[in-house]
């Protein structure tokens, strides 16, 4: 399986109220950052990745449009004299249009980038203010027109609901007017409250009130009926693209291929091991010094983890999460598995596969496949809870050792 590789970008002008990945406002480092970075790639050349082709990279971050198209260029002369790339690599960059100089897309595109990602979050200013990002909704629309005047035609969207103050009517107009971009990939996130952040804490201190369950729901419900309409693809519970345009490099993620993260707070998983590196730039940058690789920590993916991985990642999947792997890791034959989900959830034969619960209709069960429905994908959490509880520890074990025995 091709391998992905990541590069975190840690600097941002200034940290947006909900985000809790690692950055810093302190710009000056960018140099110093990107020695070290540049040291990390060569410590990062072991046998392992050295005999790896990498079909994917990606920039993001923090915000990698912060560095001028020399820095990108360079960057990527270091990795691809460094590693083994496919011809075809899909060389993605994440921008904020509030940190990217317009005369500076052609020189990315120049540099080897072929898709451009675009934070754009919301097309409504008083959304965009109170996420406390440094953009205006007429500065993304300049960010996504410089991209295709600078011929990119891979270009990328993010979009967030559930923003406390937004309507579903606002909603639309956001999503409207992405579609009216076109672009190639449409990602819609609900707003989550992550602990260390700001909006956190102005949550507990009761001043921010939750978007409420039932209007998040008819946003998501309203993004993935109007993207379908306008061509999209719902290939992944948060993810939609124009056809031929799926992101290959998150796809790495999901299908466990390996991939190896460089940068303060990048994780890296080799099949086996999952690894990630000091997320404090000071720390990062003083071990690469040092000559060392700056990982923080490491862990071997036990098989109940291997088994709530592929769960959570397959379930999120157009294709669902493939019951062939879940016999390989489990020992537990697809058929057991599915009378147990269907005594679980209830189901009904339709001929094609089980439609669990014909009042929820949640899962459909179809070649070696278990899919969420659109109506499971509003219940994922859920649902990855309900199967998590049917299989622990001793339920696994205890088929493990019944199949040994026969
Ligand atoms: S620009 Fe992106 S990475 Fe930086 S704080 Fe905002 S959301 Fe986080």
């Amino acid at each position: 399986m091709a391998a992905g590789l990541y590069i975190h970008i840690p600097f941002c002008r200034s940290r947006c109220i909900y985000c809790d990945f690692y950055s810093t406002t302190r710009l000056a480092r960018i140099e110093p950052f990107l020695a070290a970075l540049h040291r990390e790639i060569g410590l990062s050349n072991d046998s392992f990745w050295h005999n790896q082709h990498f079909a994917t990279l990606y920039l993001g971050g923090g915000t990698p449009s912060l560095l001028s198209p020399e820095h990108i260029s360079t960057l990527l002369s270091v990795l691809f004299d460094t590693f083994t790339f496919d011809s075809n690599v899909e060389i993605s960059m994440e921008a904020n249009p509030g940190a990217l100089f317009m005369q500076n897309v052609p020189g990315y595109k120049k540099a080897g980038v072929n898709r451009l990602t675009i934070g754009v979050q919301s097309f409504e200013d008083n959304e965009l203010k109170f996420l406390q990002r440094i953009h205006s909704s007429a500065d993304a629309l300049a960010a996504l027109r410089a991209a295709r005047r600078a011929a990119f035609d891979s270009l990328g969207m993010d979009l967030i609901f559930g923003i406390p103050g937004q309507s579903l009517a606002s909603w639309q107009h956001t999503l409207a007017t992405a579609v009216r971009e076109r672009p190639e990939h449409i990602s819609l996130y609900g707003l989550t409250y992550e602990q260390s952040t700001p909006l956190w804490s102005r949550y507990e201190r009761g001043e921010v009130s939750k978007c409420e369950e039932e209007l998040e729901r008819e946003m998501f419900l309203a993004g993935i009926g109007l993207l379908k309409e306008a061509g999209y693809e719902h290939y992944e519970i948060s993810n939609f693209a124009l056809p031929g345009f799926r992101s290959k490099h998150n796809q790495k993620y999901w299908d466990s291929s390996p991939f190896l993260g460089l940068g303060p707070s990048a994780h890296s998983f080799d099949g086996v091991k999952r690894w990630w590196n000091v997320d404090d730039l000071t720390v990062y940058t003083k071990i690469l010094f040092d000559g060392e690789r700056p990982i923080e920590d490491e862990e071997d993916l036990g098989l109940l983890e291997r088994i709530e991985e592929l769960v959570l990642l397959g379930l999120r999947r157009k294709e669902g999460m493939s019951l062939v792997e879940w016999e390989e890791l489990t020992g537990v034959v697809a058929a057991q598995f599915i009378d147990l989900l269907q005594h679980r959830f209830g189901a009904v034969d339709r001929g094609e596969g089980f439609f669990f619960s014909p009042a929820a209709n949640v899962l459909t069960h179809y070649k070696n496949r278990l899919c969420l429905t659109q109506q499971g994908l509003l219940l994922y959490n859920t649902i990855c809870e309900n199967i998590f509880s049917l299989v622990n520890k001793e339920l696994v074990n205890d088929w493990r050792d019944r199949k040994n025995k026969f």
